[in-house]
């Protein structure tokens, strides 16, 4: 049990998440309204209080009565850790990235560092309001783009990306992530993780700016 660890351990050495390409994004970035966080997420104005039960969620932090997106969309209440069956946010993320996101919760937890998710998979409902909002928020464009995946394109649709917090989450996870073949992906979203299988031996890819340079965004 212990061996698979401790190669795990060795590996993690070589990670390359951590890029001086995080340090490169334009200032205008470093600081989004909070108002509407990167991809709505609650990365960085929580709506809830840590530990707040789900229960109801309403479909935004202001409770206005638009058409909601609840716990079935994948909307999350804080403190979640990746180990939680109750949530379609985590049930319906791929398996082997939530399996690798939960060995690697259990690592970073020895280490005495709590992963939590603020979001994973979400419904195309769901991702459609975030993307309404940030369009709302930046005027659409390439702004919007910047921080909200259209809904054909978005990995939180097809369930192949977690966003995680806090700062100390994502801090461990950029020294250690490689190891359990979670990368970042864009230099502008230190929270947004995704599978990256090789990385485990070949440490993690570059990084993109920001979405909007993911040829994926392109289709
Ligand atoms: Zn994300």
């Amino acid at each position: 049990m212990t061996v698979v660890g401790a190669a795990i351990a060795v590996v993690g050495v070589l990670s390359s998440c951590s890029s001086k390409e995080a340090s490169t994004a334009p200032p205008s970035f470093a600081k989004p309204p909070a108002s509407a966080s990167p991809e709505g997420t609650r990365c960085v104005a929580p709506p809830h209080p840590p530990g707040e039960d789900p229960g109801p969620l309403r479909d935004s932090p202001t409770g206005s009565g638009r058409a909601s997106s609840g716990v079935a969309d994948g909307r999350l209440p804080d403190g979640v850790e990746p180990f939680d069956d109750r949530y379609p946010a985590l049930t319906r993320l791929d398996p082997a990235l939530l399996g690798a996101l939960r060995e690697a919760a259990r690592a970073a937890g020895r280490d005495d560092v709590t992963i939590h998710v603020n979001s994973g998979w979400r419904s195309s409902a769901y991702q459609r309001r975030l993307l309404d909002e940030a369009d709302s928020t930046y005027g659409g464009g390439d702004d919007a783009a910047r921080w909200v995946a259209g809904v054909g394109t978005s990995p939180h649709v097809s369930g192949d990306a977690v966003d995680v917090g806090d700062a100390g989450a994502t801090t461990w996870l950029s020294e250690h992530g490689a190891a359990y073949g979670l990368c970042q992906v864009y230099a502008n979203e230190p929270w947004h993780y995704e599978l990256r299988p090789h990385a485990s031996s070949r440490g993690c890819p570059a990084m993109y700016l920001d979405p909007t340079h993911d040829p994926r965004m392109q289709q």
